[in-house]
């Protein structure tokens, strides 16, 4: 009991003072609360890294929003094409698939999975009509194959919000979102964040 009120001292000590304390990553001080966002953090590669450090953030209910978890679809998740390996649907040969392939309809809402800046849309030979987000900590989402475009590049976006329509523009051979997910320009396994839930405690 002594033990966890001396961690708890500690830890409200290192909030006070905006001192990150996480084991495996640089220690960051900064002077305020404000600095802290200006202050770009040490790339995180590892999930279970990146769940510690969500786990250890003083300022967690700020943080939260910044890491693209969740359903892009407003409906229940149903993979057509997962990450990796594949049959190429279109191409008929083996590619890596880097991202996955969510079933869905045409017009159908497509929402962010975290807050962001759109730092890139419009349309690509491959991916159709495409949005690419850039959150914080060096994470981006991008949502592909889109009906519609919602949003302007420059955007500020929130969690949850719509940015645009599931479609079947570019390399398709029917209606589904690609949504792939990367962190410092490495692909993720975008299946790994699709189920958690990382909302804000008010
Ligand atoms: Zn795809």
């Amino acid at each position: 009991m002594r033990i966890f009120v001396l961690l708890f001292l500690v830890f409200r000590l290192h909030a006070q003072t905006a001192f990150i304390p996480v084991k495996g990553l640089e220690k960051i001080t900064v002077a305020s609360e404000e600095d802290y966002w200006l202050t770009e953090l040490t790339p995180l590669t590892d999930l279970d890294e990146i769940v510690s450090f969500i786990h250890n953030d003083p300022f967690k209910n700020q943080f939260i929003g910044f890491i693209p978890a969740g359903n892009p679809l407003v409906k229940e998740i149903s993979v057509n094409s997962f990450y990796g390996v594949r049959n190429h649907p279109v191409h008929k040969m083996m590619k890596f698939h880097r991202g996955i392939d969510l079933q869905g309809k045409t017009g159908e809402p497509i929402i962010s999975t975290g807050e962001g800046v759109v730092i890139d849309c419009g349309f690509r030979a491959d991916l159709g009509n495409f949005v690419k987000i850039k959150h914080k900590y060096g994470f981006e989402s991008i949502y592909g194959h889109l009906n519609s475009i919602g949003v302007k590049k420059g955007q500020v976006i929130t969690r949850s919000q719509k940015i645009g329509t599931l479609g079947a523009t570019g390399q398709v051979t029917g209606p589904h979102l690609h949504y792939t997910l990367k962190k410092n320009e490495v692909y993720l396994d975008p299946f790994d964040f699709l189920f958690m839930n990382f909302e804000r405690q008010l």
